[in-house]
């Protein structure tokens, strides 16, 4: 674990909250909060859980009351002609060039992240039949070692673990020091949802790719928070969630990415009927699409893909690298605001110091961060708890201000010293 002893407090004069409200009266994507569902009615003291689900905005409330109303009831089942079966891709389309610095016909959405995860893991091992291996890491999210797992076992494959630092996660080094010959795929989070800690997507790649081997990148914790090069990496492959900084919504459908030279060389194993050449033909075969399309399945969750359209086209107005700017600038500050509050509490953090190599949410490690969430929650601050200790504290850029944030680290201390003290 990491000592605070470096952070710099001079973020922090003359005082936390004086700084932290000079903080926002400077930050360019101020005025984005109070378009979001909440954020101005003081009903939350401090949301640090938008990495999990985000906050509504306001113009996703319109847009889906305007959808009921106008959409699905003023257009019933023309809807799907004229606009709804292209939707997966018109988003996908849009997320790519917004977020992920994707071209257009790569990116789709689809079902559930776990289910992209699986159709799109058992389309690129099948794609190599002639290897035998599948890496990932020990410390990724519990859906993608146990889907991965659950493939492994379909086809008879073996599964190479790196064992990856819970306070920091998987290195370059460490992937060159495990694929070979019989790579097939190599699996990894972007953002290491316990840590925060940002791989190297491009080193990484690039050292799958001189094996051989193809990639496939979760970028759940880093769409809408972390940018991402996915075609100037040359990534294969990725999936991501759109409930978390995208504002999706509880169960927003997530997406996928296929590197378009891939697209037609692979072939996933849920093969419905939306996934085909000519969907209305209704054909004895199935035929897949030669684009995109033949990563879907069945008929597409129209409903769940409204709200998530606002915050890209947020993104796409103000632009990843001011999104990126802001969240390294607010996970600096609740840095520093930990080592000026918490460590003399007993409190370590236990995610990278470096900007460079973290996302959009830092970890706080105490043994007592279990009773800490649960006092907090009931005190309208809103962080959330991973098992060893950890208080994760997600500060997701467009809707969390320099303020709240500043409040919130205060009701840590208030809450962590309230709890120790009674021991
Ligand atoms: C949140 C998250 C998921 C969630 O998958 P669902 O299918 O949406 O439940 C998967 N992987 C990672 C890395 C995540 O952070």
């Amino acid at each position: 674990m990491t000592d605070f002893d470096t952070a710099p407090s001079s973020l922090l004069a003359p005082d936390p909250l004086s700084a932290a409200r000079a903080l926002d009266a400077g930050d360019p994507l101020a005025a984005y909060r109070s378009r979001f569902v909440g954020t101005d009615d003081g009903g939350v003291v401090a949301y640090f859980d938008g990495n999990s689900l985000g906050r509504p905005t306001l113009a996703g409330v319109e847009r889906v009351q305007r959808f009921l109303v106008d959409g699905w009831g003023g257009r019933l089942i023309r809807g799907w002609d004229e606009e709804w079966m292209e939707l997966p891709f018109t988003i996908g389309d849009a997320l790519g060039r917004a977020a992920l610095g994707a071209a257009a016909g790569q990116t789709f959405i689809g079902d559930s992240t776990t289910v992209l995860l699986y159709k799109l893991a058992r389309a690129a091992v099948d794609a190599l039949p002639e290897r035998s291996e599948i890496v990932l890491d020990t410390d990724n999210f519990p859906t993608d070692r146990y889907v991965l797992d659950g493939i492994a076992r379909e086809r008879g494959l073996r599964l190479v673990w790196i064992e990856s630092d819970t306070e920091a996660g998987v290195t370059p080094e460490q992937v060159a020091a495990v694929v070979g010959p019989q790579t097939a795929l190599v699996v990894l989070s972007h953002v290491a949802y316990r840590s925060g800690f940002l791989a190297d997507v491009a080193a990484i790649t690039r050292i799958a790719h001189d094996a051989g081997a193809l990639v496939l990148w979760d970028l759940c914790h880093s769409a809408g928070s972390v940018p991402t090069e996915l075609d100037a990496w040359g990534v294969d492959l990725a999936v991501g969630c759109t409930y978390k900084y995208l504002n999706g919504g509880p169960g927003s459908p997530a997406f996928g990415y296929v590197r378009r030279e891939l697209q037609e060389r692979l072939v996933q194993p849920i093969q419905g009927w939306m996934g085909v050449r000519d969907v209305f033909l209704m054909g004895p075969e199935y035929q897949p699409a030669a684009s995109v399309r033949r990563f879907l399945s069945g008929t597409p969750p129209i409903v769940g893909m409204l709200a998530m359209q606002d915050t890209i086209a947020m993104i796409e107005e103000c632009g990843m690298e001011a999104v990126r700017a802001k969240s390294v600038a607010l996970t600096d500050f609740a840095i520093a605001l930990a080592e000026e509050w918490l460590t003399p509490l007993g409190v370590a953090l236990a995610s990278p110091r470096d900007p460079e190599r973290r996302g959009g949410h830092i970890t706080l490690s105490h043994p007592a961060m279990r009773e800490v969430t649960a006092l907090l929650w009931q005190r309208d601050v809103i962080p959330d708890y991973r098992d060893p200790g950890g208080l994760r504290i997600g500060l997701s850029p467009l809707s969390t201000s320099f303020e709240e944030t500043c409040t919130g680290m205060a009701a840590v201390r208030d809450a962590l010293g309230e709890l120790t003290h009674d021991e």
